[in-house]
């Protein structure tokens, strides 16, 4: 029976079958079943995925959800791909743990976070999902299952493609000779084979945390502090929104950074007064947090802003539009001026930007009303990205691709690169059933594949 679904950015597809494998060996039977008969395969997690990875443009659709058992160890998570984010952080707490990757977005499954390789607000001190991975089982396309720890070498030759020189980088296979197999398939939004259970590193309780948003009475300023702040040392998280966003959600302040710094003397804390003095921000308006509930609501707060644009940009009849694009962070100011003096020329009052500052990596996102409007800012959007590009940055720091984006991996790689990508998706997934029309346009035709 067909099944239409979307997922979180609006982007709609149906699967003409829907599997929930209650453990690993359905899953690897539906996927023998697919293969045998080249029936495209679509993996589905907890759908919060911005670029239209999880669905399926028919065939079928399998989703995690029903795998999601946690085990909490000492130093390490034992989960299923369907465990939600949300249930594997309450239950590290629990043991005074936590899990560091923070994508904004805590209804996403593991599989998701780690076939996406998020990132977040956190990874400004602690860097991506796939740093994070330790071990994965993996169910492949002819439904074979492998077991894989981090630092087990990939067993064929793989080139080094070029790299963005961001600090995250969620676009295409990160091809290195030598590469370990977590970090191929960290990333490879499920075109390579299926997560069925993830072994990840939970990290100590930090002692003291130091939470705020700090107002500013202008943009300017408070670019500046982020120029300022970035070296801090302990400092975890970032993060920006501009006017336009705190309007959005009734904040009436014209820029806002939201930090977290993991204290390790009362000296520290003094500096950050100092800093903030120095820094111009509006004291008394802005929020420190002082309780873990205070943290809680911050959180909230900084989610409430994706929130409200997707809701706003679906209420209007359309998909989400909106980058992912990330620089060097010596290009950050530059790469910000650029979209604001476009985004104020074509869509003037019809924007917010919002986002992980501290990695050079904010996202625009427009709110369409209009046909016209949504044309105009998805051509933006190519515009912005050729431009990151050219900055040394990424098309994808943490979303991914999916299918809504694939067109951009092009503005990063040459054909030979792809065909790099295509040998190794061709290698593992010879029938090529995995997420077609994820990352990749097309299904690519059966060529040699290298030793
Ligand atoms: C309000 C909001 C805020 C967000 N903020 C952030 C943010 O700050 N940082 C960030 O990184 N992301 C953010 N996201 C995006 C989103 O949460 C992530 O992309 C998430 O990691 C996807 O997880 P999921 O379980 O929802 O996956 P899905 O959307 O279901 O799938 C995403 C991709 O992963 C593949 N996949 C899923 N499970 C598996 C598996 N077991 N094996 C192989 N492949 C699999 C799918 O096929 C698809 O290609 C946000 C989303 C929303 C709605």
């Amino acid at each position: 029976m067909r099944i239409d679904y979307e997922d979180a950015s609006g982007f709609k597809g149906w699967a003409d079958q829907l599997w929930k494998p209650e453990n690993e060996s359905e899953l690897a039977a539906i996927l023998r079943q697919a293969n045998a008969a080249s029936t495209p395969v679509t993996i589905v997690g907890g759908l919060t995925g911005l670029t239209g990875g999880s669905v399926a443009k028919g065939g079928w659709a399998i989703s995690t959800e029903k795998l999601a058992a946690i085990e909490i160890r000492e130093g390490s998570a034992v989960c299923g791909p369907g465990a939600r984010l949300a249930d594997l952080q309450a239950r590290a707490r629990e043991t005074g743990q936590f899990f560091a990757p923070d994508p904004t977005e805590w209804m996403a499954s593991l599989g998701g976070a780690i076939a996406t390789n998020a990132s977040g607000s956190r990874s400004f001190r602690y860097g991506s999902t796939a740093r994070h991975v330790l071990a994965l089982r993996v169910a492949l396309a002819d439904g074979r299952v492998i077991e894989v720890r981090r630092g087990d070498p990939v067993d064929f030759a793989l080139p080094a493609l070029p790299l963005p020189q961001t600090t995250k980088n969620s676009a295409g296979y990160r091809l290195r000779p030598g590469m370990d197999w977590v970090d191929l398939f960290s990333g490879s939004e499920g075109t390579l084979g299926v997560i069925t259970r993830a072994e990840v590193r939970l990290l100590p309780a930090p002692g003291e945390l130091l939470t705020g948003v700090i107002f500013f009475p202008s943009d300017a300023q408070a670019l500046e502090a982020v120029d300022l702040w970035r070296p801090v040392k302990g400092l975890r998280m970032l993060e920006y929104c501009d006017r336009g966003a705190l309007h959005l959600i009734g904040e009436k302040h014209e820029a806002a950074l939201l930090i977290e710094h993991e204290l390790s003397s009362d000296d520290e804390f003094e500096q950050w007064q100092q800093r903030l003095e120095s820094s111009g921000a509006l004291l008394a308006d802005s929020w420190i947090a002082a309780s873990d509930a205070d943290r809680e609501r911050f959180r909230k707060f900084r989610h409430s802003m994706p929130e409200s644009v997707h809701n706003r940009v679906r209420r209007n009849g359309f998909m989400k539009v909106g980058s992912d694009y990330a620089v060097p962070v010596e290009k950050n100011r530059e790469m910000i001026r650029h979209y604001r003096a476009v985004m104020d020329q074509r869509l003037p009052g019809l924007y917010v930007i919002y986002g992980h500052i501290g990695d050079g990596h904010v996202h625009v996102n427009a709110m369409p009303e209009t046909q016209a409007h949504f044309d105009l800012a998805q051509r933006t959007m190519w515009e912005f990205a050729e431009k990151a590009v050219r900055f040394g940055g990424t098309v994808s720091a943490e979303h991914g691709l999916g299918k809504r984006k694939a067109h951009l991996l092009r503005l990063m790689y040459s054909d030979a690169e792809l065909d790099a990508m295509h040998s190794v998706k061709r290698r593992l997934d010879p029938n090529w059933i995995l997420g077609p029309g994820t990352l990749f346009e097309a299904r690519v035709p059966q060529a040699a594949i290298p030793g």
